[in-house]
């Protein structure tokens, strides 16, 4: 192939001769986590139709191709698979919410709640981010969970909370890291040993919140143990 003059009269390779140009439509957009500039940014999905081009000229339509996703700050394109990530924002929230699920859980394992596990809890809500959380919310919100289920891991009615705990934990799980998802169990074994060694319904409900989080039974007993002793 003969080599072609560019405009400022510089060689260019034979690629320009032949190649192929994508013009991209907007089908879309939202907020993602941004893998190249890493945070919450705006992104568009792209769906794109190649043409063949001669001299930089489309002349033949080449089929489709995507859809990506291209970021708004960086400009770059990912797979769409990019979007199963979730934001950091949404990250914080499934977080916060995941913490105030565990404790109400083991709060509501524990029976009547004692003052130090009311405080114990609300210690770990608030560092999760519901900044305005009391004992006393927390307190009423346990004694509505046991009016409306009977006791909560012991009856039948129980298992709301434990899907309730699914619910919580599962989509989570797989974006913290293993010390990410011990340090949420051992914040509840926490909550659990505020008032005493552990009660049977308590040992349950931390057991749910573990195989929720994906940690195995092995691992979950000797996290368990770990919380009772003190550091
Ligand atoms: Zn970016």
């Amino acid at each position: 192939m003969l080599p072609v003059r560019g405009r400022d009269g510089r060689t260019t390779g034979p690629a320009r001769i032949l190649g192929t140009r994508t013009a991209w439509t907007p089908v879309g957009d939202g907020q993602f986590f941004c893998p190249g500039c890493g945070g919450d940014r705006n992104y568009q999905r792209l769906t794109g139709r190649r043409r063949f081009t001669l001299l930089g000229v489309p002349v033949l339509p080449r089929g489709t191709t995507g859809p990506v996703v291209e970021c708004a700050a960086c400009r770059h394109h990912y797979g769409t698979d990019v979007l199963d990530h979730p934001t950091t924002t949404r990250f914080s929230a499934m977080l916060r919410d995941a913490v105030h699920t565990v404790a109400l859980a083991v709060l509501a394992a524990g029976g009547t709640c004692a003052r130090t596990s009311l405080e114990a809890a609300a210690v770990a809500v608030r560092a999760a981010g519901f900044e305005d959380a009391t004992e006393e919310q927390l307190g009423a919100l346990v004694d509505a969970l046991a009016a409306d289920t009977g006791r909560v891991f012991e009856q039948p009615g129980g298992a709301s909370l434990a899907i309730e705990l699914h619910e919580a934990l599962e989509p989570l799980a797989p974006h913290l890291a293993p010390a990410g998802r011990e340090s949420l169990l051992l914040q509840a074994a926490r909550i659990a040993l505020a008032d005493g060694p552990y009660t049977n319904a308590e040992r349950e409900a931390l057991g749910t919140v573990g195989a929720a989080l994906t940690i195995c039974a092995d691992d979950v007993s000797r996290l368990l143990a770990a919380a009772r002793t003190p550091s």
